[in-house]
């Protein structure tokens, strides 16, 4: 595949909607995937205790092994908990354990419990532009966050430039985006002004129904500009490929679901730093 150029340094993506089911860990994976896929660096950032997206990347992820929770509540450094992915060379991953449904709690009487993300990241040789990061650097860190707008994804939305919202083409989609956005808000007023809604992505969308159509437009009619191009197709092979411990981009490539993540990568890619 022809690589994409590199950013100049590195991006940080969070993909967030408190509504669970939408798509956010199957886009995080084969977003990242894809982004291996066109020649980037890539770290994904499991913040969910379900640990779907360390399922899907095939990391070890069984309670007791260290990922998150040891980074955000006991402060690990974050070289001690990533593991590369076996499938994809190109890809690391800070894999969630069910030790991380207690963090939520935990965090509140933790010091700076907003900025524990972005502490890590910004305290590793690999994050940064080619001058303090050099040729290794992860040209894009994605944070897979839980459906919740607690001090998880807060601690996302402080380490992140960009917001990536997956947005499935269903009834009551638009439901609760006004919460979400208010949090973005939120966290931009107060502890991180790099912050902005980089990218919507449209999710299960079904070509055959007038309703998927009529959810795509109103989202449009929202956001405009921010709505990526490629619609993601609802499609089996995208939903099966982790019980495989595989993305669709290696379990079937050739499929609609896997050229639209590259798509869907190439257009984030090509939205270029913006820091
Ligand atoms: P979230 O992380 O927002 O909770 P997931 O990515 O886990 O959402 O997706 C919810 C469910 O929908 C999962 O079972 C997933 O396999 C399925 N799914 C996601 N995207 C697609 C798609 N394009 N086609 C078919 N099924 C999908
Ligand atoms: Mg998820």
């Amino acid at each position: 595949r022809p690589a994409m150029p590199r950013p100049a340094a590195t991006r940080v993506i969070v993909a967030a909607n408190q509504k669970g089911g939408v798509g956010k860990t199957t886009s995080t994976v084969n977003i990242a995937a894809a982004l291996v896929q066109l020649g980037q660096r890539v770290l994904v950032v499991d913040l969910d205790p379900q640990g779907n997206a360390s399922t899907a990347l095939n990391v070890e992820h069984l309670q007791g092994t260290p990922g998150t929770y040891e980074l955000l509540v006991d402060g690990t450094p974050l070289a001690d908990v990533v593991q590369p992915a076996p499938e994809l060379p190109g890809l690391d991953v800070v894999p969630a354990t069910i030790d991380l449904a207690g963090a939520e709690i935990e965090l509140v009487s933790v010091v700076a419990r907003e900025a524990r993300l972005q502490r890590a990241l910004q305290g590793h040789p690999r994050v940064g532009d080619a001058a303090s990061a050099g040729e290794d650097r992860w040209d894009y860190v994605i944070v897979d966050c839980p459906p919740s707008l607690g001090l998880l994804t807060i601690n996302a939305l402080v380490a992140g430039a960009e917001v990536m919202i997956p947005i499935q083409a269903e009834y009551y989609a638009l439901e609760g985006l006004g919460q979400l956005l208010k949090t973005v808000e939120m966290v931009r007023a107060h502890l991180n002004p790099a912050l902005t809604v980089s990218s919507i992505l449209i999710t299960m969308y079904d070509a055959r129904t007038r309703l998927a159509a009529g959810v795509a437009q109103e989202v449009r009619e929202h956001f405009g500009d921010q709505v990526l191009r490629t619609y993601i197709p609802r499609s089996v092979r995208v939903s099966e490929a982790p019980s495989y411990g595989q993305t669709v981009m290696t379990y079937d490539p050739g499929s609609p679901g896997a050229l639209s993540y590259l798509e869907a990568a190439r257009e984030i890619a090509r939205k270029g730093v913006r820091r």
